[in-house]
């Protein structure tokens, strides 16, 4: 099939490489200069399962707007009723959530990475990625109140043990002797990987297998043409493709108003701040999670980056200097030697992306209800560590149209789409 790509971020570019593998023409459409510029430009890296799984998201809980940015959601949305209602509905089903969609997200995540690092080994790729990582469990109340977690996800036979502060110690050397540790939950496996760079090796090899990206380069309408698509962009083009994957993250919302479909979904913003290593030794191995805060600190390559916060509504551009200072503070606290912020060799770099989170905080990957027109689209908080799982799962049903039965809880019907 002759396949258009509307957004190269991780999962747009990696959706084309495994189309491609798969004996596909692809297309892909991206408005920015290069691939990886919004959401996938510089996200904390967590791939870990049981991260994903257990403590992706924010605390469920609301903060006032004139908080300080915390653990979790701060309400900026004014008297935005809609987003109340995304809230309370997200909220409830993040309490209902049912091992089976857990197993699900489960077999989705550990799918991609196991083909992440097949498709490491096989193509020789270099890129930052480290195992293993630790949830940081300051007091014994936060220790006990994680139990019920620890015991959920060892029922679906996920890989994870407590260890006490000493042993977290040993696999994180540098961690602050002087900043209080009660305990920490050792997670296992693929638990970092940079996201940026992944796209950039992936765009490569898309354009190996003789993939077309056009970059600068924006789809402005879609619409049904004889059993295809065609499509309208920015530079005055009109195509025709057998089929389209939406990989828009926030600018899907526009093209599905044009074509009567609704966006069953939030936008929540989230910050990340990276600096250089100071010393490797003084720096996380790999990761760490500090479940009090809910911020993660990863190390990738030669840099370090502490990510976290979330806020619902606010305006659309900048960084917000609070949540970017407790970052630093946060990171400090933990590995205070880790980042070097200031003097001539400092490259500091602070960031904010949208976190698209569906009405009941799962993706929409597979068919939408036009038919022609297929998703992948609204992984909130985790949607690096579902890329490449989604990705080869969405290639299969698209070229086997028997397949795809692992896509079924993420179907976009169950939100209208
Ligand atoms: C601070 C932060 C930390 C995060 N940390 C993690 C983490 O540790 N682990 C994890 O798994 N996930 C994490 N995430 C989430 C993850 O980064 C995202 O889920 C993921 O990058 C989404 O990728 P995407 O390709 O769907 O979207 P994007 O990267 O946003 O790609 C969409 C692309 O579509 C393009 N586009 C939009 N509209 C059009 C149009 N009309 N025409 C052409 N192009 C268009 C955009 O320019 C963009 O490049 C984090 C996110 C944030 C903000």
């Amino acid at each position: 099939m002759n396949i258009a790509i509307v957004g190269a971020g991780v999962c747009g570019v990696t959706t084309a490489h495994e189309l491609l593998n798969d004996g596909h023409a692809v297309t892909v459409y991206e408005k920015r200069g290069t691939p990886a510029e919004e959401a996938s430009f510089a996200p904390a890296g967590l791939v870990s399962t049981a991260w994903a799984l257990a403590w992706a998201g924010p605390e469920l809980r609301l903060h006032a707007p004139w908080a300080a940015p915390g653990p979790g959601v701060r309400w900026r949305a004014g008297l935005d009723a809609a987003a109340w209602h995304w809230w309370r509905r997200w909220r409830r089903e993040q309490h209902r959530r049912g091992n089976d969609t857990l197993l699900a997200l489960r077999e989705l995540i550990d799918h991609g990475l196991e083909r992440q690092i097949d498709l490491t080994r096989e193509l020789d790729l270099d890129h930052d990625r480290s195992d293993d990582m630790l949830v940081l469990l300051s007091d014994a109340r936060e220790a006990a109140g994680a139990q019920t977690t620890i015991d959920r996800l060892r029922g679906l036979g996920l890989e994870l043990r407590p260890v006490s502060a000493d042993e977290a110690r040993t696999l994180e050397p540098a961690l602050a002797p002087s900043a209080p540790l009660h305990s920490a939950v050792h997670l296992r496996g693929p638990a970092v990987a940079n996201c940026r760079e992944w796209t950039m090796l992936m765009r490569h090899r898309v354009a190996r297998l003789g993939g077309a990206l056009r970059l600068r380069t924006s789809v402005s309408a879609l619409r049904p043409d004889g059993g295809g698509w065609r499509l309208s962009t920015s530079d005055g083009s009109d195509e025709r493709f057998d089929a389209v994957v939406m990989c828009a993250g926030v600018g899907a919302e526009d093209l599905f108003a044009g074509l009567g479909l609704p966006a069953p979904w939030t936008v929540l913003w989230s910050h990340s701040l990276s600096a250089g290593m100071r010393e490797p030794m003084d720096a996380p191995v790999s990761a760490v999670l500090d479940l009090k805060s809910r911020v993660a600190i990863t190390r990738l390559g030669q840099r370090v980056r502490a990510s976290g916060g979330t806020d619902l509504g606010g305006s659309a551009a900048g960084t917000d200097p609070a949540s970017v200072r407790r970052l630093g503070q946060v990171l400090s606290h933990w590995f205070p030697a880790a980042a070097r912020f200031s003097g001539p060799q400092a490259s500091v770099q602070s960031w904010r992306g949208a976190l698209v989170v569906s009405n009941d905080g799962l993706p929409a990957i597979g068919p939408s209800r036009l038919p022609g027109l297929w998703l992948n689209l609204a992984h909130g908080e985790a949607g690096w560590a579902m890329a490449c799982g989604a990705a080869r799962r969405l290639s299969d049903a698209i070229t086997r149209p028997t397949s795809g039965a692992e896509l079924a809880p993420f179907a976009p019907s169950r939100l209208g789409l």
